[in-house]
């Protein structure tokens, strides 16, 4: 008999505790289904997974030993804690700290109206007009238009002091009577050593169970100001309580463990948002982008392990996509789409940790107001008789040469494009012979200013100017000086080559201003300065009188 490949299993404190995350402990370890004994099987090369023990007769009949049942206990971790909690109709807690009044702000969070439940987008109105709100440890009367189903999410401001959380959402319409929001929410006071996680701007209210790794930050809720120093901690006030803010790391480890159980080490797994690039990559709050654009994300899975992840939608629908092995430790990306309209609920999960991604449509109208999202241009324009290019400090390789000459001519503008607030470093490497000398750096430089400090080091004989965005790669100038045959040579120096000559030539012909001036064989006369036909018949004739005179 084949035995049953379990993933879960509970600890002694009840806990679900994900095969992959189990010590090797016998006797230890119980089903989730039959409460008997289970054994992890930790392997070198097989997949890892829990046993029941074989002698235990009480798991003969272990749901887990069939198919179906283990099939349902993989869909029941799917599940993200997000959609738990909301199914439950559970407040979701966040914590928005002010950093310079260093409060802190209590809001709860709760699911808009689903564009799925609606029969027809005018029926939005209706039902948001329906709406009535009852509630307890609410700060200010609830408007209905939070609920909207183009918004990510609705935000309550609770009163961190009350010691009930309740809202009672109903409607004045029958028809509306089902709708999953028209519910009793609820969630648990605050109390003292509830732990928040998340950026600095936003953190929301988790279970002690939860993974935290260096960099995360905490808010973990007291009475009194915490005396211990902990290096880069802060003290803040959510009246009457107060709030311990701080950033994990291997220092403060043992003093976060007093909280809350910290598993901070190199086992976790990474969720990265890369595009957009203004989203914090880390967000657990909303991404706002355009309709149907691409995100993309970078899942991490821990140092020694391979695992495939799976991404699921919040609520749970029929699709999931895979993320294929790809090696120890070695990120795997993926590319969701934003919505239409409202919001894309997705959660990345191994075994039982989840984390949700949220892409919110912005309406048409708010993509009108901030059309720098999408067209932000920055880099090098080059402009030369009409033409325009522009450099991308991420698009080229090698340097760019650049002549001194056309410069000095006004002949190629070089202009330097990008947010008003970008800056940048300028590097400029400058010949012996110059006044500067070596190397020039100006450091955090606007672009209005890079660009004519770029301006004026090419005139001064720079040879080679470096300018540095930073993580998005530099653009490189190479200066190219004039070539010799560039330069206009004075009339008695061209007199001069010509009475030099073996044979003075009857007519300034291309090929006699050619060898006056020394130009190369492959080289076009174009190259030459202007007007030096002219200079050379002139200078010619002149020669020619002198030598009749004689
Ligand atoms: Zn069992």
């Amino acid at each position: 008999m084949s035995e049953a490949r379990i993933p879960y299993a509970l600890d002694p404190q009840g806990r679900p505790v994900y095969i992959y995350r189990a010590e090797h402990k016998l006797n230890y370890y119980t089903c989730i289904e039959c409460g008997s004994y289970l054994d992890p099987r930790q392997g070198e090369v097989n997949i890892w997974y829990f046993a029941h023990e074989k002698l235990d007769p009480a798991s003969k009949e272990c749901p887990l030993r069939t198919k179906e049942g283990l099939e349902d206990l993989l869909q029941r971790f799917r599940i993200s804690p997000v959609e738990k909690s909301e199914s439950n109709k559970q407040i979701r807690l966040v914590l928005s700290p002010n950093p310079y009044t260093k409060t802190i702000r209590l809001f709860g969070i709760l699911p808009v109206l689903r564009w799925e439940d609606l029969t027809n987008p005018g029926e939005v109105k209706d039902v948001l007009n329906s709406l009535t709100f009852q509630g307890e440890g609410i700060i200010s009367p609830l408007q209905s238009r939070i609920f909207h189903p183009s918004e990510p999410e609705a935000k309550v401001e609770l009163d961190p002091n009350a010691d009930k959380y309740e809202l009672t959402i109903d409607t004045q319409n029958p028809r509306y009577k089902s709708l999953y929001l028209i519910e009793n929410w609820t969630t648990e006071p605050i109390s003292v050593k509830d732990v928040f996680f998340g950026e600095s701007n936003r953190a929301e209210r988790r279970s002690s169970n939860s993974r935290f790794r260096n960099g995360d930050t905490l808010f973990i809720v007291q009475k009194e100001d915490f005396q211990e120093k902990i290096e880069g901690c802060e003290n803040l006030v959510m009246s009457p309580w107060k709030i311990l803010k701080f950033e994990v790391n291997d220092k403060n480890r043992i003093i976060v463990n007093r909280f809350i159980e910290v598993s901070a080490d190199t086992d976790n797994f990474y969720v990265d948002i890369i595009l957009p690039s203004y989203a914090t990559p880390n967000s657990e709050s909303p991404i706002s982008g355009k309709p149907e654009s691409k995100a993309l994300i970078a899942v991490t899975p821990p140092q020694e392990r391979d695992p495939e992840f799976e991404i699921v939608s919040v609520p749970l629908g029929k699709e999931n996509k895979i993320l294929p092995r790809n090696g120890n430790g070695v990120p795997r990306i993926f590319c969701p789409r934003f919505p239409i309209e409202g919001s894309r609920r997705l959660s990345v999960h191994w075994g039982n940790e989840h984390r949700m991604i949220n892409l919110h449509a912005e309406s048409e109208k708010k993509t009108f107001q901030k059309p720098w999202i999408e067209d932000v241009e920055l880099g090098l324009e080059l402009r030369t008789e009409g033409k325009r290019k522009l450099l991308n400090p991420w698009s080229i390789e090698g340097a760019i040469s650049i002549e001194l000459v056309k410069i000095k001519e006004n002949r190629i503008d070089l202009n330097l494009i990008g947010p008003e607030e970008f800056k940048i470093d300028v590097k400029g490497f400058f010949s012996e012979k110059s006044d500067y000398r070596g190397l020039i750096c100006m450091w955090d430089t606007s672009l209005e200013k890079a660009e004519s400090i770029l301006n004026s080091w090419i005139k001064e004989d720079c040879k080679r100017i470096i300018l540095d965005y930073d993580s998005l790669g530099i653009i490189e100038l190479d200066i190219q000086q004039p070539k010799p045959w560039q330069k206009k040579l004075p009339d008695s120096e061209i007199e001069n080559i010509l009475s030099n000559l073996d044979k003075i030539p009857k007519k300034a012909g291309w090929s006699i201003v050619r060898k006056v001036y020394g130009v190369p064989l492959e080289t076009s006369h174009d190259e030459l300065p202007d007007g030096v036909k002219k200079q050379v018949r002139r200078a010619l004739m002149k020669v020619r009188r002198k030598n009749e005179g004689h």
